[in-house]
């Protein structure tokens, strides 16, 4: 029986709204937070099937002026984070409003990215603020209150304390963190991510079992956190196939969304592993979408951290399998073939270069795998050894 550390703290959005059609409390809630809502979207989809038209109709009836902005496609670079800053500094956003970000994980990045920087008195790029390529900035005043309303099932963004941020020249890809970010509320209806097409429910939904999976084995592991990633995984192993077939089964969608929230839970407070170390750099260096990168390494880095974590692993397949061999060893495995099955079932990829990477990008992968999620990882992995291991798997 595991025994994580009873001394812990836990951070979780101030309100969590949960339920198909939940939109529809997008008025009363953001009443709560702010006379003035600006309102970032994150996808076309959204638009085109008039869920941004409903919300500021919502917004609208509770007497809230709306101020909307529509993100890039892609994952945010530190550009648009100062740039959409910037634009709405000078639509006057600052004490008194909120923010309402609606999107895939990337939307909520950015929203919680400007939430954070707009009441800043020192003017800075989001750039500064950043782990590991920063200036060491800090943020001194609290971020204008957000609600995060995910639309894919996947990142948990809505419930976790940073905001991932990338640029390409020089490329990084580093989380803007502080137990401020939170966001206020998290409003997640399943219903929105009935659009999300199957490629994406997939590569989204092994992301949200990623981070279940991680945060209950990582070296930071503490008991709520880890309760919740095992809630979250009893949702999703079983619902993930079948959604994919079959993208408007709503018992279905439900369990993913729940167990992403539960994901972001956490992985907020508990942090991640080896393989959210590597699928930041494959996000990077190579521009694999962060889903998919998390879903091709997760096997190997189960696999690479079995040694230590057999006993938790073996803890979660005697929950998850109907049936388990009884030693811990065998249990563990047992998880990481189902898992191993999942993915062919999903057909996601096992080789990198299948991911379009080139075999002389392995050596610029190792240095940007390092942060903080790696620092989690159950056992220290050396270079040499993350260098062989991308090495097996190109
Ligand atoms: P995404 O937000 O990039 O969305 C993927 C695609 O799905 C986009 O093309 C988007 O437009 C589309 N989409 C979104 N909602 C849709 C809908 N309802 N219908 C149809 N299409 C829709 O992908 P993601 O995986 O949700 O987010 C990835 C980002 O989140 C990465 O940058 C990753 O690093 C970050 N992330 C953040 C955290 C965190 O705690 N802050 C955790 C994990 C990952």
């Amino acid at each position: 029986m595991l025994s994580p550390p009873f001394d812990y703290s836990l951070l979780m959005p101030g309100q969590i709204r949960f339920g198909w059609g939940a939109r529809r409390h997008v008025g009363s809630l953001a009443a709560t937070l702010g006379r003035r809502v600006f309102l970032l979207s994150g996808s076309r989809a959204l638009t085109e099937r008039g869920v941004i038209a409903e919300l500021v109709d919502e917004l609208d009836r509770a007497g809230l002026p709306v101020i909307t902005a529509m993100a890039a496609a892609g994952e945010p670079v530190v550009g648009e984070v100062d740039r959409l800053t910037q634009s709405w500094r000078d639509a006057g956003a600052g004490p008194g409003d909120c923010l309402l970000a609606v999107g895939g994980g990337s939307a909520l990045d950015l929203g919680k990215a400007v939430a954070a920087l707009l009441p800043q008195p020192a003017r800075l790029s989001v750039r500064d603020y950043l782990e590991g390529v920063g200036t060491g900035a800090q943020l001194t005043a609290d971020p204008l209150p957000l609600i995060a309303m995910p639309t894919t099932s996947g990142t948990g963004s809505e419930a976790t304390k940073n905001a991932v941020i990338s640029s390409y020249e020089p490329p990084f890809k580093k989380s803007l963190r502080s137990d401020r970010m939170v966001p206020r509320i998290a409003l997640v209806d399943p219903e929105l991510t009935v659009s999300v097409s199957p490629t994406i429910t997939a590569h989204t939904g092994m992301d949200a079992i990623t981070q279940c999976l991680e945060s209950y084995i990582t070296r930071k592991a503490t008991p709520i956190p880890q309760a919740l990633a095992l809630q979250g995984l009893k949702l999703a192993l079983p619902a993930l196939g079948p959604v994919v077939q079959d993208g408007t089964l709503r018992p279905e969608r439900e369990a993913l969304a729940h167990a992403a929230l539960l994901s972001g839970i956490a992985l907020a407070n508990s942090g991640l592993g080896l393989a959210h170390g590597v699928a930041a750099a494959l996000g990077i260096q190579a521009k694999v979408p962060h889903g998919l990168a998390c879903a091709v390494m997760l096997v190997p880095a189960l696999h690479s951290n079995l040694a230590v974590a057999e006993s938790p692993l073996a803890e979660l397949a005697r929950e998850l399998l109907p049936r388990t061999p009884g030693s811990d060893h065998g249990a563990a495995s047992a998880l990481i073939e189902h898992l191993t099955a999942l993915c062919a079932e999903l057909g996601i990829p096992t080789r990198l270069r299948e991911l379009g990477v080139a075999r002389d990008q392995l050596p610029a992968l190792v240095p940007a795998s390092h942060g903080n999620s790696l620092s989690g990882n159950p056992r220290a992995v050396s270079d040499d050894e993350l260098r062989d291991l991308l090495e097996s798997l190109w």
